[in-house]
């Protein structure tokens, strides 16, 4: 890797915020948590952040409405905008940073210039296509030109949100702008897709700090997605499971299932189609989700997902048990369903372990990565 931007550590920096070393470690220890890893491997999280010069990260907005940004920013966690801020050298981003015009330009090119394959870019939103980009400029230039040239020295990109990811409401049907998601428009380099509308602040987080710890992308499923915090559905983990299972559904906002909390299915929720974490690590610190709200799950973290509608319209794809099954009957399926479940997720995560390795053109997600488990 080049010569990095700032010699400093996420620590020195954090300690310089006003981070004391308890809450620290605490955000090591439930960060390596959520990422999977087992608590040997905290020391590892814990040296990286305190020797490792920060990551240098061009930060690019295309069309967007910055949530991405939003959700680190306004997280109620104590530390996630530090990490975010701070463990990553933010050397550019035209939305955070307080310079404006052709100063800033300037910097971006010079970072380029003197840093070739050393700076991760990071991406918010994505690029119209239509008529030569002219839906989106930055500065004078069109922002499929401004990706292009900052994509072609990065190390790797990291495409925040569903924009980024999967092209959300700009790339819906009709798709006027021609609004296309980053891995349609790059090849040829590692590419890690955070989607989400927008993504969990802690999930940002995670994947800044495996990268920072293992000098790799953490493994991917089939569209590119971190597994480690991709890799259940909302489903799995959704405290209303119990009523799905026992058959017992919300049938109208205002009936008397809804105001005993069962399940959203019938009411449209995308929980069983949808990977994600919101279920079991939830928003705002852990406080709560939108199925905790009374409001099914709308899949954001899934391709097309405002093509998948409509919303509010139960999925016709999902066996959903009957009132006249038995919940011993559900249970004993659902037992043999998730035993199969972990033990593919176990024999993958120690495959993961044997063959880590550092960032290359492989990491970039192809159609026949691995299938979801
Ligand atoms: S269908 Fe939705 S509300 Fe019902 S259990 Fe699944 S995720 Fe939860
Ligand atoms: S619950 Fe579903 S729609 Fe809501 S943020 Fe999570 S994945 Fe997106």
């Amino acid at each position: 890797m080049n010569k990095p931007f700032s010699p400093a550590s996420t620590y020195d920096v954090l300690r310089q915020h006003g981070i004391d070393r308890r809450d620290f470690l605490q955000f090591c220890i439930t960060t390596a948590a959520a990422m999977g890893l087992d608590a040997a491997m905290v020391p590892q999280v814990v040296s990286a952040m305190e020797t490792k010069p920060r990551i240098p990260v061009i930060w690019l907005h295309g069309l967007e409405c910055t949530c991405c940004s939003e959700s680190f920013i306004r997280s109620s966690h104590p530390i996630a905008q530090d990490i975010v801020l701070n463990m990553i050298s933010l050397d550019y981003d035209d939305t955070l940073q307080a310079a404006a015009g052709f100063q800033v330009e300037e910097i971006r090119q010079k970072l380029i210039k003197e840093h070739p394959g050393g700076y991760l870019l990071a991406v918010e939103g994505n690029a119209p296509t239509a008529d030569g980009g002219v839906y989106c400029t930055v500065g004078g230039n069109t922002f499929l030109n401004v990706l292009m040239e900052t994509a072609e020295h990065a190390k790797a990109i990291i495409a925040w949100g569903s924009c980024a990811s999967n092209g959300c409401v700009q790339a819906a049907r009709p798709n006027p702008t021609g609004a296309k998601p980053i891995h349609e428009l790059i090849s040829g380099k590692p590419i890690i897709n955070v989607p989400g509308c927008p993504p969990i602040a802690e999930v940002m987080t995670g994947v800044l700090t495996y990268i920072l710890t293992f000098d790799e992308l953490p493994e991917l499923d089939r569209i590119g997605r971190p597994k480690m915090f991709y890799g259940q559905r909302i489903h799995d983990k959704c405290y209303r499971r119990a009523f799905f299972d026992a058959g017992q559904f919300v049938e109208a906002w205002d009936d008397e299932g809804a105001r005993k909390g069962w399940c959203l299915y019938k009411m449209g929720c995308r929980g069983p189609t949808t990977y994600n974490s919101c279920s079991n690590m939830k928003w705002n610190g852990g406080v709560s989700f939108p199925i905790g709200s009374g409001h099914g799950c709308i899949g954001c973290s899934e391709a097309n997902f405002w093509d998948n509608g409509p919303f509010y319209q139960r999925l016709s794809s999902v066996v959903v048990p009957g009132i006249e099954a038995t919940p011993d009957k559900i249970g004993a399926v659902l037992g043999v369903a998730t035993a199969i479940g972990v033990g593919a997720h176990l024999t993958a995560t120690v495959a993961h372990r044997l063959s880590r390795k550092p960032i290359t053109d492989k990491d970039q997600p192809t159609a026949d990565k691995t299938e979801q488990e």
